[in-house]
């Protein structure tokens, strides 16, 4: 279940224990890729241990190594490509959340900029 995407980086600590508020940081890990630490164009999950990752990224990975880069488990012997697979699912979230992400990183670089006094670079945007 997503969270609600209304209160951005707000915590609310009065929140009752047994909901607990699930902060949108929660869902970096499953959002992001481990390779390049950016948010997952085409996500492509190992079927061996189902972590994801970009499709370039992990056929990049695998011209080198047949492991996943987050547990090490086998992927394939020799032909790690054949255990992955596009991960729709997946993606759609990224799709539906990146672009309140980019907002959200945008506000705090452009804050970070104008409490130094500084110009937004246009590279921002
Ligand atoms: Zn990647
Ligand atoms: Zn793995």
């Amino acid at each position: 279940m997503l969270p609600h995407l209304s209160h951005e980086g707000t915590t609310n600590d009065s929140e009752d224990e047994e909901e607990p508020k699930r902060p949108l940081s929660e869902f970096y890990p499953y959002i992001r890729c481990a390779l390049c630490s950016r948010f997952l164009i085409d996500a492509t999950t190992i079927i061996e241990c189902l972590h994801t990752f970009c499709k370039s990224c992990i056929v990049k990975h695998f011209f080198y190594n047949n492991r996943c880069p987050t547990c090490s488990t086998v992927v394939h012997q020799t032909q790690p490509t054949y255990n992955i697979r596009p991960d729709r699912k997946l993606q759609d979230i990224v799709y539906k959340m990146v672009p309140f992400l980019e907002e959200s990183e945008r506000k705090q670089m452009c804050q970070f900029y104008k409490e130094r006094g500084l110009d937004v670079p246009n590279t921002a945007f």
